[in-house]
């Protein structure tokens, strides 16, 4: 299998191996059950990412609207309008390559909820 991690396109080469006793985990299609794993995945990890896990938040004042940061996201989750850059928190994975990029220190990374 060849893939391009650039645009998510996959390229599958020679036969698909057929694989007789595979089964879905219970977590398929939201299917959540009451194991320590789909309890962690599906109530502790969101809560902790949501109030813990530090937010990058523009500083309107400092942005120069250079847009460094919106070829920096790797999530498309950020653009620049009249003012400053602007990120949609619901693409935005914090990986926090705008808060290192951004060359006017513009992008804070904050722990509240934006
Ligand atoms: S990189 Fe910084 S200064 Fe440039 S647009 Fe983004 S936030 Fe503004
Ligand atoms: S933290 Fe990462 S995903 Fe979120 S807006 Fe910045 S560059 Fe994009």
């Amino acid at each position: 299998m060849e893939n391009n991690l650039s645009d998510g396109n996959y390229t599958l080469l020679g036969e698909m191996p057929i694989i007789n006793d595979f089964i879905l985990p219970r977590t398929y299609h939201g299917k959540i059950s009451l194991d320590p794993i789909s309890l962690y995945n599906y109530i502790v990890f969101p809560i902790f990412t949501k109030f813990l896990i530090e937010k990058p938040k523009v500083i309107k004042k400092k942005c120069i609207r250079c847009g460094v940061c919106v070829r920096s996201c790797p999530e498309k989750a950020i653009m620049v309008d009249k003012v400053s850059a602007i990120i949609d928190y619901s693409k935005c994975i914090k990986c926090y390559c705008c808060h290192e990029q951004c060359p006017e220190g513009a992008i804070d990374l904050k722990r509240i909820n934006l």
